[in-house]
């Protein structure tokens, strides 16, 4: 875990190719963004090892929320040639309606911008590839330069992304209702 505040745990979670984690337990819901995707297998405590499944896109996200009404202990193998990376967010929080997450991919060429949004609940901002400045509206600006650094959009909060360097950027925005 990298990060936690009292709605959410941030983790970085990396693979290198060939190797396994230890067993772990998942028991909150969790949303990630793909950073680095690799061909992963999966065995769940007791249970054979799944088939290897297609590499994540850089860019795109995905939400596991089985784990909170049932969880599950496993470990992960990458039997790619590249290494895995995620940007995870567990949510602590248990909202009526079941919807832990909103995702929303960005993509953004040179010069293009994001326009001003707000966010009403806590967002992460996830850099998956290039880079790009984020301008909360009335705050301050983060550079985003390396895949896999993020930032926090307070709730209620606005905010722009830009992408003043260069070739594509990638962002995923993971909103934690
Ligand atoms: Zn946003």
């Amino acid at each position: 875990m990298v990060s936690e505040t009292a709605f959410a745990q941030v983790l970085d979670i990396r693979i290198l190719g060939g190797d396994t984690t230890l067993v772990h337990v998942h028991s909150r819901p969790m949303a990630y963004a793909c950073i680095s995707g690799s061909a992963l297998k999966t065995q769940v405590r007791g249970a054979g090892w799944t088939p290897a499944g297609e590499p994540c896109a850089v860019g795109t996200g995905g939400v596991t929320t089985t784990y909170a009404a049932r969880p599950e202990a496993h470990r992960v193998a990458n039997v790619g040639l590249d290494g895995f990376r995620i940007i995870g967010v567990q949510s602590l929080r248990d909202p009526e309606t079941g919807d832990w997450f909103d995702l929303r991919t960005v993509m953004l060429g040179l010069a293009a911008e994001d326009a001003a949004h707000r966010h009403d609940v806590p967002t992460l901002v996830v850099l998956a590839a290039g880079a790009a400045v984020n301008r909360v509206v009335g705050g301050r600006e983060t550079l985003l330069l390396d895949p896999g650094t993020w930032v926090w959009i307070e709730a209620g909060s606005s905010h722009s992304l830009i992408n003043e360097t260069g070739p594509e950027a990638r962002l995923v925005e993971i909103a934690v209702r």
